[in-house]
């Protein structure tokens, strides 16, 4: 047992503390959160350690796709979703797997440097698995389906679900990773694929993931089969009328019994209206914002002001490598921090940990609090009066491990 103590500690479930301490468990487990004051009267003969910033829970990024990471810079963004993935298609063909799971190595351990604890991780394969286990990342791997596998394979969960028992033949699987099989968006899958994903999702009691509501494309396919997705689904031999079910896209979701289990995350929400809104927070479904992806391939970000106003719940993401210039929830909280000044620091915080620790089903992360084992930051800030500011701010913080997750 060992006692951290800091000008300020961050719990993230309560306050900020003036000159805090954490008291850690040899396996970094939390004993106790509070004045360094009152943990040395609790722990008088502990060994104690000052930190030299802000103490602050580890990060858990609730969006990414570590299998990208061989395509970094490579993908201009700018003119939205469609070009962007005709673009990342292209790039991402000829390459070979032994790059991608070594990319995908680097960048989790990349992710870890920065802070990261714990990721929710997207894949059409289950090659970023390795790197996650190697860097030591908490987490869920979302096998992510396409309308293609189901076409190629006859049964897309099916096959998916073998891959999955590959990579456990092969020893490929990290111990304790969380795995649940997740549709890619509503215009990549038909709506029987999607509609047995959810089920699937909901039988095992997980919660998966969905991009929704990211492009203005996507809500016109949806609405009226209109937008740039249409040309592209002709060109794969898909009928677009096939994606048209004439909704919005959380009313569509709602329709295939999205949900009737746990909620999905609900990833991007760039362009959802009030009435997605509004049902999302009815199922208690978490928004997944990853506002420098969105930035980069289509110059917008989600109205977080009327999320927020609406009471969804947010966790943030970064996307991959081939959308943001790297793994860091530093830069996705200060991009948010500095275009909507009017939400609170502790909002981005919260978000960053325990919103993507709630959303993923990852009890011990997101804050410290006593037998929660989250690891434990030490983040340099330039302005100790004002700690979450501070934090927030800085796109590419000091930081080291006290103790990981
Ligand atoms: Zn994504």
């Amino acid at each position: 047992m060992r006692i951290i103590s800091a000008r300020w500690v961050v719990p993230v479930e309560r306050p900020p503390i003036a000159d805090g301490a954490v008291a850690l468990d040899d396996d970094g487990t939390v004993r106790m959160v509070g004045t360094r004051a009152a943990l040395r009267a609790e722990f008088p003969r502990a060994a104690e350690e000052r930190a030299h910033g802000v103490l602050v829970p580890g990060l858990v990024n609730a969006h990414c796709h570590l299998e990208l990471s061989a395509l970094a810079d490579a993908v201009p963004g700018g003119e939205g979703l469609v070009p962007w993935t005709r673009s990342l298609l292209k790039s991402a063909a000829d390459l070979p797997r032994d790059r991608r799971r070594l990319a995908a190595e680097q960048a989790a351990a990349a992710a870890v440097r920065l802070g990261t604890a714990a990721i929710g991780d997207v894949g059409n394969t289950l090659d970023a698995a390795p790197g996650i286990g190697a860097a030591k990342l908490s987490g869920v791997l979302f096998h992510e389906l396409v309308g293609s596998r189901e076409a190629a394979t006859g049964d897309a969960l099916a096959d998916a679900g073998r891959e999955r028992a590959r990579a456990d033949a092969e020893a490929e699987w990290p111990a304790g990773l969380g795995y649940v099989r997740a549709p890619h968006a509503p215009y990549s899958a038909g709506a029987d694929l999607l509609r047995r994903i959810f089920a699937a999702a909901a039988g095992e009691g997980r919660a998966t993931s969905i991009h929704i509501a990211e492009d203005p494309d996507e809500i016109a396919l949806l609405r009226d089969g209109s937008g740039r997705w249409a040309a592209v689904l002709e060109a794969l031999g898909v009928p677009p009328g096939s994606r048209v079910p004439g909704k919005s896209p959380v009313a569509y979701l709602a329709e295939l019994g999205a949900f009737d289990g746990a909620p999905p995350l609900l990833v991007h929400m760039v362009h959802a209206d009030g009435d997605d809104r509004r049902l999302a927070r009815a199922a208690g479904a978490t928004v997944v914002l990853c506002p420098r992806s969105n930035l980069h391939i289509g110059g917008q970000l989600a109205d977080v002001p009327a999320l927020l106003d609406d009471g969804l719940p947010i966790a943030l993401g970064t996307d991959s490598l081939a959308s943001t210039p790297d793994l860091s929830l530093w830069g996705e909280m200060a991009t948010l921090a500095a275009h909507f000044p009017s939400v609170s620091s502790a909002r981005w915080i919260e978000a960053a940990t325990t919103g993507g620790a709630a959303a993923l089903g990852l009890p011990a992360h997101g804050a410290l609090a006593p037998g929660k084992r989250p690891g434990v930051l030490d983040v340099l800030v330039d302005d100790l009066s004002a700690p979450l500011e501070s934090l927030v701010r800085d796109a590419a913080p000091s930081l080291r491990w006290v103790a990981r997750a």
